[in-house]
Order: C-alpha cells, then sequence, then structure tokens
C-alpha cells in the first residue's frame, strides 16, 4: 500500500545487502513524496524513488564517510549530499515540517529503526507535534551480518538467549550504564552494535566481570556488504584481532560460542568472486543481466554506464525497412538492442511477427536468439563464434545471390558482414536502429572504480567510450577482461593489455573466463 500525505514512515533499510530491504520499504520508497536518509542505507536504495522526491541526507557523520565506506557512498540517483552531520532536532524538525506540508515522508534508517537507531526518539517527537507515523521494521544487523558471517546468534547446543548491546553509548553519559556483571553472567550470545572504537575497554570490562577470556568471539565488518570481511578471536584476543585486522566501522562485536560456528557455516565469504571489485561497462538496460550475475557470485560490481542506447526508430531508413520488412528474404540481428527495436519499429508500421514469416532470419549470438525468441522467433542461423566473421561463415550455407537483405544493427559497427554479403551478390540494405551515446560516470562510480580488480568490456564500443570517459582515471591496478578478439582489439588501440580473453564470445563465455581467472 502506498504511502499516505501528512505521515511519517519510520522505515528500517536493513543492514546493507539492497536484497533485504522489505517489500514494504520498497513500496512506501516509490510512493514517498520526501525521503531523508542514513548514511548506512544500501546501494540503490533510493532508486525507486520518485524522480520528483525531495531526497534528504540527515546522517550523523558527514557524507561521504571517512571510515571506508567512501567508495559505497550512495551511487546512483543523486541525492542532496551536505558535507556536515545533521543534528537529530533539525531532523525531527525537518519531518515534522514536511509531513505537516501534506507529503508522504519516509525516515529511511540502516537496519531497523528501533534497535540503536534513534527511531524511538523521532517518533516520540513526532507524538509530541501530532504527526501521525507508522513503523516499518528492517533486517537489524545484529542478526543479518552474523547470518551473513556464518554465526548462528542462538544455537540449541551453544545459546538459548541473544543479547543487542550497544558497545558505544552516548558520549555525554558520564558513567556507563552498562550492568557489565549482568552481561558477564549473561547465558547466552552478546551482539555489540557500535562496538570497535571501545572494544579493548569493553572486553576487559567482561573479563573482569567474570567471562571466560577463552570464549570464542567475532568481529564482522560492512556485513552483508560485498566487501564484508570477519576476524575470528576468543574474548581475550578479540581487540587486538580487530586492530591487526584493521577492522573499523561499521562492525559488530559478538562474544559467546556461536561465534566459532562460522568455521563450518560461513558461505558469503566463500563464494568464488566474494571480496572482488569489478567494473561492468555496458549501457545499463544490458549491464544488469551481467551485473546480477557476478553479484550472485559474491562480486562488488561498479556499474559504469559509459554508453546509453538512442533508438532511431524515427529514421526515414528504419520506417521505410520496418514497412517493407516483407519483401526481405534475409535479415540479419547483431545485438539483443537491435532485436528489440526492430519489433518496435515493424510494430509501429502497422505490422507483426507474420511479417517475418518468409525471411531467414540470422543472430551473431545467443544473446540475439533469445531476444529473438521472446518476439516468437526462431533464429534460422547462428553460428559457433558470436562475431561478424562467423556469421558470415555460417551464412555461407545460404544462398543469396541476388536476394534482399536486411542488416538491422547498430549506427558504430563494423562492415564485415554488409560487405561480404554484397560480395556474395546479394542486395543489402543497413539500417542503424540506434546509436550507442556516451555517457559520464558519476564521481562516486568512479571513485569507486579505482580500486577495482576486474574491468570487464563486452564490446569495442564500451572500450573506446570508458577509457574516454574515464580518461587518466582508468583503474590501472585492474585486470582487463575482454569479450572477444574484437574487442581485444580495441583494447590494444587504446594501449592496454587484456589479461583474460573469453572463448566464447558472449557475456556467460566471459564469465566463466573472469571466475577461472579469479580462481588462479
Ligand atoms: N539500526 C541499525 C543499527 C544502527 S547503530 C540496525 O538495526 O542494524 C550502527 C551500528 O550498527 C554500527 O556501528 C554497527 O555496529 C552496526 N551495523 C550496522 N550495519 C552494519 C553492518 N552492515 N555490518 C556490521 N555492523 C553493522
Amino acid at each position: 500500500m502506498e504511502g499516505r500525505g501528512g505521515v511519517v514512515y519510520l522505515v528500517g533499510a536493513g543492514p546493507g545487502d539492497p536484497g533485504l530491504m522489505t517489500a514494504r520499504s520498497l513500496t512506501l520508497i516509490a510512493s514517498a513524496d520526501a525521503v531523508f536518509y542514513d548514511r548506512l542505507i544500501p546501494p540503490g536504495a533510493l532508486d525507486s524513488a520518485r524522480a520528483d522526491a525531495e531526497l534528504i541526507y540527515v546522517g550523523k557523520q558527514p557524507e561521504p564517510p571517512a571510515d571506508g565506506l567512501k567508495t559505497h557512498a550512495y551511487v546512483g540517483k543523486s541525492a542532496h549530499r551536505p558535507g556536515g552531520s545533521v543534528p537529530q532536532g533539525e531532523t525531527n524538525e525537518r519531518l515534522i515540517e514536511a509531513a505537516r506540508a501534506g507529503k508522504s515522508v519516509v525516515r529511511l534508517k540502516g537496519g531497523d529503526p528501533f534497535v540503536f537507531g534513534r527511531g524511538g526518539e523521532e517518533g516520540e517527537a513526532l507524538r509530541a507535534a501530532g504527526v501521525e507515523f507508522e513503523v516499518v521494521p528492517g533486517v537489524t544487523a545484529g542478526v543479518a551480518a552474523t547470518a551473513y558471517a556464518g554465526i548462528p546468534v542462538t544455537h540449541r547446543d551453544d545459546a538459548s538467549a541473544v543479547a543487542f548491546v550497544t558497545g558505544h553509548e552516548d558520549p555525554e553519559k558520564a558513567e556507563s550504564a552498562l550492568d557489565w556483571d549482568a552481561l558477564a553472567r549473561f547465558p547466552g550470545t552478546l551482539v555489540f552494535y557500535m562496538g570497535v572504537k571501545r572494544l579493548a575497554e569493553n572486553a576487559a570490562a567482561l573479563i573482569a566481570a567474570g567471562r571466560d577470556p577463552e570464549q570464542p568471539a567475532a568481529a564482522i565488518e560492512r556485513g552483508t556488504w560485498p566487501g564484508q570481511r570477519t576476524v575470528g578471536a576468543t574474548l581475550g584476543t578479540i581487540a587486538a584481532a580487530v586492530e591487526r585486522g584493521g577492522i573499523g566501522a561499521p562492525a559488530l562485536i559478538v562474544v559467546g560460542p556461536v561465534a566459532a560456528r562460522r568455521e563450518d557455516l560461513a558461505w558469503l565469504e566463500r563464494r568464488p568472486l566474494h571480496g572482488r571489485r569489478v567494473v561492468v561497462t555496458r549501457a545499463r538496460a544490458q549491464a544488469s543481466g551481467l551485473a546480477t550475475t557476478l553479484r550472485n557470485l559474491g562480486a562488488d560490481v561498479v556499474e559504469l554506464p559509459a554508453i546509453r542506447i538512442e533508438p532511431r526508430l524515427d529514421a526515414e531508413e528504419v520506417r521505410a525497412a520496418a514497412a517493407a520488412i516483407g519483401v526481405y528474404e534475409l535479415v540479419c540481428l547483431t545485438s539483443p538492442n537491435g532485436v528489440h527495436l526492430l519489433f518496435e519499429a515493424i510494430e509501429a508500421a502497422g505490422l507483426d511477427t507474420r511479417a517475418l514469416a518468409g525471411a531467414t532470419v540470422a543472430a551473431i549470438g545467443p544473446g540475439t536468439a533469445r531476444a529473438l525468441a521472446e518476439h516468437g522467433v526462431v533464429a534460422d542461423v547462428l553460428p559457433e563464434r558470436f562475431v561478424a566473421e562467423a556469421l558470415v561463415e555460417a551464412l555461407a550455407e545460404v544462398d543469396v545471390e541476388g536476394a534482399r537483405v536486411l542488416v538491422a544493427r547498430a549506427a558504430e559497427a563494423r562492415d564485415v558482414l554488409p560487405d561480404a554479403l554484397r560480395g556474395r551478390g546479394a542486395e543489402v540494405d543497413v539500417v542503424a536502429l540506434y546509436e550507442t551515446i556516451r555517457e559520464q560516470p558519476g564521481a562516486e562510480a568512479i571513485e569507486a572504480a579505482q580500486a577495482a580488480d576486474y574491468v570487464t568490456f563486452t564490446s569495442s564500443s564500451t572500450v573506446a567510450n570508458l577509457t574516454e570517459a574515464l580518461g587518466d582515471r582508468f583503474p590501472g591496478g585492474a585486470r582487463i577482461v575482454s569479450i572477444g578478439p574484437v574487442t581485444s582489439e580495441a583494447v590494444r588501440a587504446v594501449d592496454l593489455e587484456v589479461d583474460v580473453e573469453a572463448e566464447r564470445h558472449d557475456v556467460d563465455g566471459l564469465l566463466a573466463a573472469l571466475l577461472q581467472d579469479a580462481a588462479r
């Protein structure tokens, strides 16, 4: 259900993995007039917000943060992002003001709004001002980061209770309100939020109060984020281990026998691309498939939209070809975009798939063939290797002497295919269904790309576009993965070296090559 005007929704955004955002949170964000957000919200959390929604940063720390989350700062729809921190009182006032103006307001917080999130205080301020609010729980870091680290916070053999504890209280409080004796005796798992800064003191206090220094402990940094790291030790040694490991905020400290279970139960950090940052350089619409697969394998994906597809459906030659589509005996398609746009053009001409009934249809590769299948057409010709030369070879079987042929493709494609067909006596119409336009990636995405382990190139146009867009900010340390020989040639043409070339020249082939390289 959409958000109502005049209401403030205190919404938990979960611990960092966008997949852990609740359905309710996404619905409310998508319909909100204003979103007030914290620093620790998942990447892309605001992507579904309306284009005209106000996006306002009200975090407690300056953004981008200085603690290593920098490269993970929000990369997505641009938002109001002041350099400094916003005091709680001011946040409350702005929430009240927005609601009174009749807006549907989302107050988006990391994890759960009522678990160390000051959601309670905001609710109280809203109630005092007579502003209506609702609370949408989120997945709290205490159960999520632990689960992603392979630590069950309860376990039939090890822990029948779990306590969420703040390791860093209000600095203005004179004395610790924590009852260390009670925590030492607590019959279960202790999970400390905000526990890194005071870890040494807190661990010492627990031990002094009688908790066994040999008890297993773990620190989980950036739980559920792509760069999640876990350090294991004992209560007596965890502070030193965290120091050695360079673990910084945000991190949780877990104390209890369950912490040792991760030796068996860890899963995230064992995925093949865990901790590897991979730059994907396709046009946005196409990148998502590859990016999703990479993320599922554990990679930290940076999408640099170096190009964007600009359809040319109004171009005279496109309209003419679509209207006369029935006259072609052979129709060649060289990209999924080309397929979808051709069918749009056919539809615009008042025709449908049946107009292709008499034609032989050739696809350059499986992605293109899949796109054809979505429109109910099975490709007649599909080469073994997915380059224009191979398509020319595959078409050797087809008699094109005197035939009307349509090559539907991008504006800036090579002429290998039409030249070869003309050479064999075909009457070839080449129609540019779209142009690929360069798009400047955002500053944050460029920053994130600097620490990339891999840069993937899926076509020669992405090579030219990305290297020009990045200029001297091309990540020198990254290994370059190319989809095939033509793309590799383009990489070398800009004085870069190809480290990995796919054997199969499609996205799956590129993925296989990258995985093999990462496993070295
Ligand atoms: N409301 C949030 C907690 C906010 S307090 C929740 O429910 O999760 C901020 C503290 O939460 C951090 O200092 C850290 O201890 C913990 N935290 C938040 N996100 C985390 C993450 N992804 N990994 C590890 N700890 C996290």
